[in-house]
C-alpha cells in the first residue's frame, strides 16, 4: 500500500526539524526486543511510561505510525513531535505537581497525542466516556477536581460552565477534524520536549470505574502499573515490530487505551486506526493486518460479515477478545469460519490485564469459555468469600489479585480502597470464579451486580436512581438479561406509583437526556411488586429468570 502523504500534527511544521529528537528519547533499538523478563523489579519500572514507549519506536521516524480510516498516515516522528507541542502547552500552563487533564473527546489521533502529552509533561490523564452526559460529567469533574479540562467544541458552552465553576483553571477544545484550541495553542510551542522524570510510584491516570452503589470512583493507576503490565503483554503476546493492529475501540477505556495502544507502541508497530468500530470495514482492513483486539460484541458483529473468510484472515496472527464474557458459540463459530482461536483475556480497570490464554501453542492451548491463566508476575487466587480459605482446582469463589499491575487505590477514597484489600495485600476483583485442573480460570459471575452491556459496564443502582426520580415511578430494579448481540441488555422493572400511567416509551426517552446511551434500559417492564427476600433485599435472580428469555431468537 502506498503512502499519501505524511501530515504534520498540528500547525505547521519546520521540516528541518522532522526527524530530529532530543538526546533524551534516542537512539532506537532497531530489533523488538525479545529478551523480555517475565517477572519485574520496582527498578526496572522506574522511568515515565512515554519514555519506555518511545524507546521502542522504530529508528526510521518517517515510516506510518498510524493510518487513520479517513486516509491520514502520522508518522513515528508526527506522534513525537505532536506530543512535544502538548506537552509543552501543559508545561506553560505551570501547574501544580499531581494536577489531573481531564479529556471528553471523540476518538483521533490528536486525542492520543494529548494522553502522550500528558504522560511526558508528568501530569495526571482523567480519560471519560464521550457518551457521558453533563448530569454525569458533573460528577467527575467535582471528585477529580482537574486542572485542565479538554472537550469536543460542540460542548465546550455547558461544560466550561461546569468546570470553571468546579475550580477548573483551563478549558480547552479538541475535535476528531484536527481543530479546536488546543492544537491552535499547542502549535506555538517547540516540537522538542524533555520528558520529566518519574517514578514506578507516580500516578499516570485516573481511570472512573462504578462502584455497586453507582458512584463512580477513581482507579488511581501508577507509571509502574502500565508500564508493567505492557511488558508483560508484550512478551507473552508476542507483539513483533511486523505487527500491525486493527484498533477499532475507544481510547477512554483500558482495553483500547492501554492494551491495545500500549500493545502497539511498545512494539513500535503500526496501527490501522478506526474512529469508531464498522464490521464491513475490518473486515477489508484484515489482509493488510496481523492483530485485532475486541470485545464479544465486535466478534458477534464480524460473523455476520459475509467477507469474514478463511482467505481475509490468512495474515493475521491473533484476534484477541476481553471486557466482558465471549460466548462459547461465538468462540466456536469464528474458529470454524476464520480457523483462528480468539484468545480471551481478563482484567479490569483496577489491575489492568490479570490472566490470558496462551498466545504461543507451546505455552498450551486456548480454552474457550476461560479466561486464560495469570500472566507472568500476576499473582491471583480463588478464596472463599469470609473466610479467605483457597479453594481447590472447580471450586467457585472470590478472584483476588496482587502485582505491581495492581492499582494504588481510588482516589480520595482512603476507606473505599482499604475495604477492598486483604490484609495481606490482595485486591478483591469483584468477581467470582473458579479454576480448572490446569489452572485456567473461568469467571462465573460478579459478586458486583454489574451488567455489562456491549462491553460497557453498567451498574444498576445508578440507572435506578435515575429511574426512581422520574414522575410515577415507585421503585425499580436493573437487570442484565442475555442478548444475542450485546451479550448483556439492560432491562428495568418498574414499579409504578398507585393512580400513576406509565409508558416504556416514556420512560426510555426521559433517561436518554440524563444518562449514555448504553445505560439506557433496551426494555422497561411493569409489575406491581418486586420481590424480595425476608432481610428486604431485592431479588434480582427471580427478575432475570423471569426476563431472560426477552430477546430471546
Ligand atoms: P472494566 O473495569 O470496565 O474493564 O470492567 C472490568 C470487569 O469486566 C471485570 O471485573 C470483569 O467482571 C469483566 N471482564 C473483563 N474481562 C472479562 C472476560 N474476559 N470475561 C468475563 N468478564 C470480563
Amino acid at each position: 500500500m502506498c503512502r499519501e502523504r505524511i501530515i504534520s500534527p498540528i500547525g505547521e511544521v519546520d521540516q528541518a526539524q522532522v526527524g530530529r529528537f532530543t538526546s533524551d528519547n534516542a537512539p532506537f533499538p532497531s530489533e523488538p526486543d525479545t529478551t523480555m523478563p517475565t517477572t519485574f523489579d520496582d527498578r526496572d519500572l522506574d522511568l515515565n511510561l512515554y519514555t519506555a514507549l518511545r524507546a521502542a519506536w522504530p529508528d526510521t521516524p518517517d515510516t506510518t505510525a498510524i493510518e487513520t480510516d479517513t486516509g491520514l498516515h502520522y508518522s513515528w516522528s508526527d506522534l513525537e513531535r505532536g506530543s512535544a507541542m502538548m506537552a509543552h502547552l501543559l508545561a506553560s500552563l505551570e501547574l501544580p505537581d499531581g494536577s489531573r487533564v481531564a479529556v471528553q473527546v471523540d476518538k483521533s489521533v490528536e486525542a492520543l497525542m494529548l494522553y502522550l502529552a500528558t504522560l511526558r509533561a508528568g501530569l495526571v490523564y482523567v480519560p471519560l466516556n464521550n457518551a457521558y452526559q453533563l448530569a454525569e460529567l458533573e460528577h467527575f469533574i467535582t471528585d477529580a477536581e482537574p486542572a485542565v479540562v479538554v472537550c469536543a467544541s460542540r460542548n465546550f458552552s455547558a461544560v466550561s460552565k461546569l468546570a470553571f465553576s468546579r475550580g477548573t483553571a483551563f478549558v480547552f477544545t479538541l475535535d476528531d477534524d484536527r481543530s479546536g484550541s488546543l492544537l491552535e495553542r499547542a502549535s506555538h510551542h517547540s516540537d522538542r520536549h524533555e520528558v520529566v522524570a518519574r517514578r514506578a510510584a507516580d500516578l499516570a491516570v485516573i481511570l472512573y470505574t462504578s462502584g455497586t452503589t453507582g458512584r463512580s470512583k477513581g482507579a488511581m493507576l501508577t507509571h509502574g502499573n502500565m508500564l508493567s503490565n505492557a511488558r508483560t503483554l508484550h512478551h507473552y503476546w508476542d507483539w513483533r515490530r511486523e505487527d500491525v493492529l486493527i484498533h477499532a475501540l475507544p481510547i477512554f477505556h483500558i482495553h483500547g487505551l492501554f492494551v491495545a495502544i500500549h500493545g502497539a507502541l511498545l512494539s513500535g508497530s503500526r496501527m490501522l486506526w478506526m474512529s469508531k468500530f464498522d464490521a464491513a470495514a475490518v473486515v477489508a482492513r484484515l489482509p493488510r493486518a496481523t492483530v485485532f483486539m475486541g470485545v464479544p460484541t465486535l466478534y458477534v458483529r464480524l460473523l455476520a460479515e459475509p467477507g469474514l473468510t478463511r482467505e481475509a484472515c490468512a495474515g493475521m496472527r491473533l484476534f484477541i477478545s476481553g471486557s466482558a464474557p465471549l460466548l462459547i458459540d461465538t468462540f466456536e463459530s469464528f474458529r470454524a469460519r476464520t480457523g483462528h482461536t480468539i484468545l480471551e483475556r481478563y482484567g479490569m480497570s483496577e489491575t489492568v490485564m490479570l490472566t490470558s490464554n496462551p498466545c504461543r501453542s507451546e505455552d498450551g492451548e486456548r480454552r474457550g469459555g476461560t479466561v486464560g491463566r495469570p500472566l507472568p508476575g500476576v499473582q491471583l487466587r480463588v478464596v472463599e468469600a469470609g473466610s479467605g480459605r483457597l479453594c481447590a482446582p472447580g471450586e467457585i469463589g472470590a478472584i483476588e489479585v496482587r502485582g505491581p499491575n495492581v492499582f494504588a487505590g481510588y482516589w480520595r477514597l482512603p476507606e473505599k480502597t482499604a475495604e477492598e484489600f486483604s490484609a495481606d495485600g490482595w485486591f478483591r476483583t469483584g468477581d467470582v470464579g473458579r479454576f480448572d485442573d490446569a489452572g485456567y480460570l473461568s469467571i462465573v459471575g460478579r459478586s458486583k451486580d454489574l451488567v455489562i452491556s456491549g462491553g460497557y459496564n453498567v451498574y444498576p443502582a445508578e440507572v435506578e436512581a435515575y429511574l426512581n426520580e422520574i414522575d410515577g415511578v415507585a421503585e425499580s430494579a436493573v437487570i442484565g438479561v442475555p442478548h444475542p448481540d450485546f451479550g448483556e441488555a439492560v432491562v428495568a422493572v418498574v414499579v409504578p406509583r398507585p393512580g400513576a400511567s406509565l409508558h416504556e416509551a416514556d420512560l426510555v426517552g426521559a433517561l436518554k437526556e440524563r444518562i449514555a446511551a448504553f445505560k439506557v434500559p433496551k426494555r422497561v417492564m411493569f409489575c406491581a411488586e418486586l420481590p424480595r427476600n425476608t432481610m428486604g433485599k431485592v431479588q434480582k435472580n427471580l427478575l432475570r429468570q423471569q426476563h431472560q428469555g426477552l430477546f430471546a431468537a
